[in-house]
């Protein structure tokens, strides 16, 4: 049955609303900036509540529709590897950008003063695990209990494992894979629902964000935001080259059709929170087909993260100016690696890269006092890393189809955009 509603604004116009609407609250009512933020700590949870089995169930569905296997390891190493390279190139763009615009260099002496002395900061920063710690902690040894616990790496292994085997079994596992594409629907009619309550939630962040951080921090720290937005910015002119070069397309009915999920993705900071939208617009705006829509997206939601490499790079740059420690070569290498194992680290959740920036730190010997001074902008700048991080996820979904020759490109040119199928 289907219940006709008058009212349909867009939701990237009510997400926008919310956004204004939250400014003003958050600079009226300060003293009530913690309570707003339940609103959007509410959206997250229930996010967090359906993102695991939504992973899980959209990579097995998508490996388990493209029949031929030798078809899934061609698109799963050639997603594989470009998400991977696009992230290395992000960190070496970070680095770069950080020793062009010095943003450690030249801070108010007060700033100085709290990220060298502020070991309570420090201290609210939980203990980042080693590399090796990292690659072992991969392969899950309780496949369930990391789905409960939401460790979205091992639910990505554990899937890939999963739709492998059903592949494998052929004929033999039909109801099986039946039941996973039920599954995947229901789950993401739930996102659906879910997500028609971002307004809100980006009302309650923006009340809080505006109404605890004082505007003299962002002041402090502008260097440093804006090397990291011009970054950004440079990466998100890359993703259409990249387009352009590897997928043999235009890039403008890319950044034109790709608006609604980046507004999502700039008002929640959180790419797992939009992958369901980034998925819906991919498919019916931009023409990729339903199996890469499914497997490769996902994939990129969980391992790629530009923006987040980007900005874990510039930040260490700028621990090292602020402290006055000169990096040398192999220190920049062991950085492209670990920023890298970072952004593929990190939940797609608000502020998930946060514990990975530890690791980075520690892995060039970098103290991680004043950490807690980020956290001070990291929201803001999350707003637009987290941006990057799924346009990244679409560029490249978009140009492994075209590679695949199944992308729809008279859906992809055409101007006047079909309307998202409802589930
Ligand atoms: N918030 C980012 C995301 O969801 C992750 C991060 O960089 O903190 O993509």
């Amino acid at each position: 049955m289907t219940t006709k509603t008058k009212w349909s604004m867009p939701l990237w116009q009510q997400v926008f609303i919310g956004l204004v609407l939250g400014v003003v609250a958050g600079s009226m009512f300060q003293e009530h900036a913690e309570d707003f933020k339940i609103l959007g700590t509410i959206f997250i949870n229930l996010i967090k509540m359906i993102v695991g089995p939504l992973i899980f169930f959209a990579l097995v569905t998508g490996m388990t529709s493209m029949q031929d296997s030798r078809n899934f390891t061609r698109v799963g190493l050639k997603s594989l590897t470009a998400y991977l390279l696009t992230s290395a190139c992000a960190v070496v763009m970070g680095l770069a950008l950080g020793n062009i615009l010095e943003p450690g260099i030249g801070l108010p002496e007060s700033v100085k003063d709290i990220i060298h002395h502020s070991s309570v900061a420090g201290a609210a920063v939980p203990k980042p695990p080693t590399i090796g710690q990292f690659l072992i902690s991969l392969i899950p040894t309780n496949a369930m209990r990391d789905m409960v616990e939401d460790h979205y790496l091992q639910i990505v292994i554990f899937s890939i494992f999963t739709g492998a085997t059903i592949n494998m079994m052929g004929d033999k596992s039909q109801k099986a894979r039946e039941l996973v594409h039920e599954v995947a629907s229901i789950c993401f009619k739930m996102i659906e629902l879910i997500v028609k309550l971002a307004p809100l939630a980006v009302f309650g962040f923006m009340a809080w964000m505006v109404g605890t951080m004082g505007l003299d921090i962002i002041d402090s720290l502008a260097k440093l935001m804006l090397a990291v937005l011009f970054a950004c910015f440079l990466q998100y002119l890359i993703f259409g080259v990249l387009i352009l070069i590897f997928g043999r397309l235009s890039p403008l009915p890319f950044y034109k059709k790709i608006i609604d999920t980046q507004v999502m993705a700039f008002s929640t900071s959180s790419s797992k929170a939009t992958l369901s939208t980034a998925m819906r617009e991919v498919e019916t705006k931009m023409g990729v087909s339903k199996k890469s829509t499914n497997f490769v997206l996902p994939l990129g939601a969980c391992v790629n993260m530009d923006g987040t490499a980007i900005y874990l790079g510039i930040c260490a740059l700028f621990f090292a100016q602020v402290f006055g420690i000169h990096l040398q070569f192999h220190d920049y290498l062991v950085l492209i690696l670990t920023c890298t194992i970072g952004s593929v680290g990190a939940a797609g959740i608000p502020s998930g890269s946060i514990i990975f920036m530890g690791m980075v730190l520690n892995s060039v010997g970098l103290p991680l006092e004043g950490i807690g001074i980020i956290l001070g902008v990291d929201r803001l700048l999350d707003m637009v890393r987290t941006t990057v991080n799924i346009t990244g996820d679409a560029a490249i979904t978009l140009i492994v189809d075209s590679s695949e020759k199944t992308l729809n490109e008279k859906v992809y040119y055409s101007k006047t955009v079909k309307p998202a199928k409802k589930k």
